[in-house]
């Protein structure tokens, strides 16, 4: 019996050293090392109650992505031609799933890669303003979405919605009828702790008073990131607007040398003049910040 404890204790010893090994292999090549290469779950997105705000570069078009440790929010697809850009972005963070997908409006530089979105990754949830548009575009993107066979959300004004404890409110678009299409932009407010986001797609001025009168006064545009309106033009980013929304960032989704001319010369001096911190993704790639409830920090 002596023995056989002895025996058992030599083997306990020795499972001790494997651990000790296997904890040493650890610190120096990291846990993929020892179990092979398998995580818990490789689609998680972030932990330690982080939340990241993603501005992708995806030229002269618009994506965001916001993770937080429940799922993943897409807000615009890019273009038809920065659709491998964006997968490659997403692929790499290791997205497989999104709890929802919005879509702004139905311009291309917005709903490009909404298509291979659809496609690639299960999508739960996709938020639209009520506006068709006659486009190969457009078209390729309802198929997508009804093959995929997730719930349609139209985008009405007040309507919130939670993916943990990251809030979204819808604030736009108010009317049911514009003549211009980008004034269709589904505008969402994004709050983790302390720190909110408006993401206001191409919302223009028409848009952007409509807001102004709805929520001024309840001091709902107040924010500390703005994604600029319509990429820095001049349609966008009325005074009124940004007097409101106060923001302490300004970031600009915009392709480099593009034929619009966007940012507009007279919006970056808007920005430079009320001292906000401008970045822009011609300039600087893709743009992420991250908060885990207190200020915004850019990483
Ligand atoms: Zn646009």
């Amino acid at each position: 019996m002596a023995k056989r404890r002895k025996k058992s204790k030599a083997k306990g010893v020795a499972a001790a050293v494997v651990v000790l090994i296997a904890v040493i292999a650890g610190l120096f090549f990291g846990k993929d090392a020892i179990f092979g290469g398998i995580t818990d779950n490789p689609s998680a997105p972030v932990s330690g109650g982080e939340v990241q705000f993603h501005f992708i570069d995806v030229g002269q078009g618009d994506a965001a992505l916001i993770r937080t440790e429940k799922g993943d929010i897409l807000i615009d697809a890019g273009t038809n031609s920065s659709e491998d850009q964006l997968k490659a972005y997403l692929d790499k963070l290791g997205v497989t799933e999104l709890e929802y997908a919005i879509f702004t409006h139905p311009h291309e530089d917005h709903i490009g890669g909404a298509d291979m979105i659809l496609n690639t990754y299960t999508v739960k949830r996709v938020i639209l303003p009520d506006k068709e548009h006659d486009s190969k575009t457009f078209e390729r993107m309802m198929d997508a979405i009804e093959a995929e066979k997730c719930e349609v959300i139209m985008a009405t004004p007040d309507k919130t919605f939670k993916v943990g404890e990251l809030n979204c409110t819808i604030l736009a678009p108010i009317s049911t009828s514009y003549t211009e299409l980008n004034n269709y932009s589904v505008v969402i407010r994004a709050d983790y702790g302390e720190t909110s986001v408006l993401f206001t797609g191409d919302a223009e001025t028409h848009s952007e008073e409509e807001m102004l009168e709805r929520y001024r006064f309840k001091g709902t545009l107040d924010c500390d990131i703005l994604k600029a309106g319509h990429h820095g033009s001049d349609t966008s980013s009325s005074q009124a607007f940004l007097d409101a929304v106060t923001p302490v960032h300004a970031v600009i989704s915009v392709g480099e040398g593009n034929t619009y001319d966007h940012p507009k010369q007279e919006i970056l001096a808007r920005y430079e003049a009320m001292k906000l911190e401008i970045h822009r993704t011609d300039k600087e790639g893709s743009i992420v910040f991250t908060t885990t409830g207190g200020e915004p920090t850019k990483k």
